[in-house]
This record gives structure tokens, C-alpha cells and sequence, in this order.
């Protein structure tokens, strides 16, 4: 018998693309309850039957996992880095944003929030951003002629020179930049995560989150107006936060702060390699998890490498590693600076616990700003961030973070499982990447591999000499 002779009544095809959004989640949700063919749901739709289906089953069930069906490609422009970073929080999302490593961003583009426009601080404010500008724009020439003089153009580099020493430049120059510099978002969501996105920004402190919550509504309520009428703030985040809140700074956390590497191992599955081939005998077993466990236990370690390496050893740059390593987790604390934590923070396979954005850690100074003798210039924009920084904070604890320039350093807890931490290092230690996040994705390797060395040892790796 021919092989598609079985299959004969397989039918895989696209949704019409004319369907609402609201329509295209009920004809999926619909094959639920229902042996019809998908089409033949979707043709029987109306957008008012959708929206009765919906309403009673999204929206008063809160059956919401089918709302995932219907996507939306977000396209936002002149909004702040610090808003992106909280945008991009939104793991389950896709991203794509205007790189402050291959552009030059425009005098003065930067974010202005109402409330310190309408205080007391607002010259202060302004001020600081115009004078970070101002140093960015004016150290950017002489970076660039240096950069010319140490690449020169040749025959191979004819095509890309123009746009090799633009990124080499603003490599060097983007360390000024502050968190306030307005850029663009490119943002995909299902429309699950686009409600749920819409009611933490609507419920942030921050205003301009606030904004681009409605503005993002006003989408929604067109698209999905069924759904939407999910989007109200998060009564527990805007209630528990605050009290936890007080109830830390009623804790007394005023001790010195324990001198820390930028790259701390705070915790991680101590017996590891047990875990791991454990974990890696378990799918070809009907043994509980336990048993498994109990003669792993028992191998020789020369047993227990052979099979690790045996999972690990025939993968190509491009193969993901077997799914069995994300039983295997690490957490660190990583204090690094704004520029490097804009580019961790896109792995999304993680946990992150960020810290608000300050110049408690003091900030980089990139070796080339030394080398040329503009040291003083950088150092006079980096002590006006933190000058109005200062000021700002003690009324506008949140608003004060959109001063800081990119330099300063800031704290984030990760969570990474072994899998991600393979495409985490190997992506981010290559030599098309900006050095600050390759020293921290070296280190982080560096210190995987001080506990698990016959982990790490399959991790590809670029070295930073
Ligand atoms: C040199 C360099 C330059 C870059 N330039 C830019 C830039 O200009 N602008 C910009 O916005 N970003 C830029 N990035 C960031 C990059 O595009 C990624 O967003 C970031 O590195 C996160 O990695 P990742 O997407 O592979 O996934 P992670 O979030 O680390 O997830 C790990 C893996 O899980 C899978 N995965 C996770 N989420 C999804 C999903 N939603 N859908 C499908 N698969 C998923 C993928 O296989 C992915 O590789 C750059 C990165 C590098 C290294």
C-alpha cells in the first residue's frame, strides 16, 4: 500500500487569512467540542457569534490558552530603552529593535516623562540629556577617525567598510547614551499575551508604560473587542509590590554591599551529572524517575561520561541540544553594564529578576575613550547622569532610571537551564559581538565550568584572550 493510501482523509491547510482575529480563535477552539472540519467552523462564523463564543468562554471562563491563536505584529516608534527592556519582558513575545551598535541615534531623541517635566526637576533633567547628547555626538568623530586609522578600507572590506566602522564607533560611544533614548520596536504577541502585556503596563509606576498600555488597547479593543474587555490592571501586582516593598525597607539592608564579581554563581544543581544522565536514560525506560536515579547512582563515572557524551558529542553548531538539559539549572547574579544587560536580557528561554536601574555601581569606561585622551569628556557626561540621577530619585524613584547613561551597571538574578545556557554562551562569547556581554557570557562559562567541568566541556565556547 502506497503511503498516502492510509492517510487519504489528511487535510493540512491554512486558515483563511480574511478571518478576525476573534474568529480565528473560536474556529480553534472550537475543534475542541467539535468534529467538524476547521473551514467548515469557519465559514459558519459570524463576528457576532465569535463574539458570544468568545465572551462566554475567553472572557467569563477564562478559557484564555485559545487566545493564543490569533497574533499581532506591533509596530512601535519613539518609545524609551528603558520601555523596550519592559516590553521585552514579556518572554512568551518576539522582538526586534534598532540596535545602538549599527546606528546613530539623533540629538535630543530622548523620552521626557511628564511627571519630572512638571516638577521642579525638569531642568535638571533636561539638561543631563542634552549635555549625554552632546558628548555622544562630539566624541563620535573622533572615534570614528581613529577606528578609520586602525581599519584601514582594503579591497575585502570595500562593500561593508562604511558599516564596519559605524558599529566599531558606536561600540565605543553607545556606553554614553541614556536609558531615555527613544528608538523603535518591532513586537510580536498572541493576543493572550498582548492582554496580559496591556494590564502590567497599565498597571507600571511608570508613565510612559502606562501610555503605551492604552495606546496598545486602543489596538486590542479594534481587533480582539471581545477579549479586550479582559484589560483592567493587575490588583494584586499594584497592591503587593508596594507592601513588599515597604516591608523590605523596613528590614535594615543597609549593610555594605559584599564585594562581587561581575559574574556570581549563586546557586545550581550540585549533583549534576547524575541529574543529567538520569534525565538522559529516563525516555528510553518505563522506570520511575527514582529507580533510574538509585542505579545511575551506582554506575562507574567513566559510564556516566560515555552516555553525556554520547548526547552531546554529534551536534552541530546549529542543533539544539537534547531537551534533557534543561532539567539542569544555574542562577546568577549578574552586575553588568546597561549596554551589555540590553543584549542578555533577549534570551527569553530564562528567569529574570531584575533591579531598578541606578548609578549605585559606578559605571565602564571602554579602553578606546582612554586611549585617545577623552577620558575627562566621558567622565563629565558620566557624573551628570549621575548628578541629576541623584536628584531625581528622591522623588521619582522610577523616573530617575530613564537618566542613566548606558555605562552605569546594574544588577540582574538569572535563571538559566543548561540548554539555554549552551545558545546563551555560544551566541554571545563570538567575535561579532560587543565585548561587554562577551566578557560576562566568558565568565558565566568560566564559572559553569569551575562546578561542572565535563559540562561545560560541550559548550562552544569563544574564548576571549
Ligand atoms: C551579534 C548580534 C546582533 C544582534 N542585533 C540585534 C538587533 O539589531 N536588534 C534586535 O532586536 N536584536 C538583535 N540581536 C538579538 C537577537 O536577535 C536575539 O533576540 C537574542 O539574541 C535572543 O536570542 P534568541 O532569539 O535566539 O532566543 P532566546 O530567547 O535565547 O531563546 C532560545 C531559543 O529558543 C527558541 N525560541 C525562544 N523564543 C522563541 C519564540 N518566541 N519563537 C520561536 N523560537 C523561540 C529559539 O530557538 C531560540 O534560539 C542580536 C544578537 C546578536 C548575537
Amino acid at each position: 500500500m502506497g503511503r498516502n493510501m492510509a492517510n487519504n482523509t489528511r487535510r493540512i491547510y491554512q486558515l483563511d487569512q480574511n478571518l478576525t482575529p476573534e474568529q480565528r480563535i473560536v474556529t480553534f477552539a472550537k475543534c475542541s467540542r467539535s468534529a467538524e472540519p476547521f473551514d467548515k467552523i469557519a465559514k459558519e462564523l459570524t463576528d457576532e457569534k465569535a463574539a458570544k463564543f468568545n465572551q462566554r468562554y475567553v472572557v467569563a471562563f477564562g478559557h484564555l490558552s485559545v487566545a493564543e491563536h490569533a497574533a499581532f505584529n506591533i509596530a512601535m516608534e519613539d518609545v524609551s530603552i528603558l520601555a523596550t527592556k519592559i516590553i521585552e519582558d514579556n518572554r512568551l513575545g518576539s522582538f526586534t529593535e534598532r540596535s545602538t551598535r549599527y546606528q546613530v541615534y539623533d540629538k535630543n531623541s530622548y523620552y521626557k516623562p511628564d511627571s519630572i517635566m512638571n516638577s521642579k526637576y525638569a531642568d535638571v533633567y533636561g539638561k543631563a540629556g542634552n549635555y549625554l547628547f552632546e558628548i555622544y555626538e562630539k566624541l563620535y568623530p573622533i572615534v570614528c577617525e581613529d577606528m578609520k586609522k586602525n581599519y584601514p578600507k582594503t579591497n575585502d572590506n570595500i562593500k561593508t567598510y562604511d558599516t564596519m566602522i559605524k558599529g566599531k564607533t558606536c561600540d565605543v560611544v553607545r556606553y554614553i547614551l541614556p536609558v531615555a533614548t527613544l528608538t523603535s520596536l518591532g513586537m510580536t504577541l498572541n493576543a493572550r499575551n498582548l492582554i496580559y502585556a496591556i494590564n502590567k503596563m497599565i498597571t507600571s509606576p511608570l508613565g510612559e508604560m502606562q501610555d503605551i498600555g492604552n495606546d496598545l488597547k486602543k489596538i486590542a479593543e479594534k481587533s480582539i473587542p471581545t477579549i479586550a474587555n479582559m484589560i483592567k490592571p493587575i490588583k494584586y501586582l499594584a497592591e503587593t509590590l508596594p507592601e513588599l516593598q515597604k516591608t523590605v525597607s523596613r528590614i535594615s539592608f543597609n549593610q555594605t554591599d559584599i564585594k562581587q564579581e561581575p559574574v556570581t554563581l549563586v546557586d545550581y544543581d550540585v549533583n549534576a551529572d547524575d541529574k543529567l544522565v538520569t534525565a538522559l536514560i529516563y525516555r528510553f525506560l518505563s522506570q520511575s524517575y527514582e529507580s533510574i536515579k538509585n542505579k545511575v547512582s551506582k554506575m562507574s563515572q567513566i559510564q556516566k561520561e560515555d552516555i553525556i557524551d554520547q548526547a552531546l558529542k554529534n551536534r552541530s553548531a546549529m542543533d539544539q541540544p537534547l531537551r534533557e538539559l534543561e532539567h539542569i539549572y544555574y542562577t546568577f547574579d549578574i552586575l553588568m553594564d546597561y549596554g551589555a544587560f540590553r543584549d542578555i536580557q533577549r534570551h527569553r528561554m530564562c528567569s529574570q529578576t531584575n533591579q531598578l536601574v541606578t548609578c549605585d555601581h559606578g559605571y565602564e569606561i571602554p579602553d578606546k575613550i582612554r586611549e585617545l585622551g577623552v577620558e575627562k569628556k566621558y567622565i563629565s557626561a558620566m557624573d551628570t547622569s549621575r548628578e541629576a540621577y541623584e536628584k531625581i530619585k528622591k522623588d521619582f524613584p522610577q523616573e530617575a532610571q530613564y537618566i542613566v547613561a548606558f555605562a552605569y551597571k546594574k544588577r540582574t538574578l538569572f535563571t538559566w537551564n543548561l540548554r539555554e545556557l549552551h545558545h546563551f554562551i555560544s551566541l554571545r562569547s563570538r567575535p561579532a559581538g560587543h565585548v561587554s556581554y562577551r566578557l560576562i557570557a566568558n565568565q558565566v562559562y568560566d564559572e559553569l565550568a569551575k562546578v561542572h567541568p565535563l559540562l561545560a566541556k560541550y559548550i562552544n565556547v569563544v574564548k576571549i584572550k
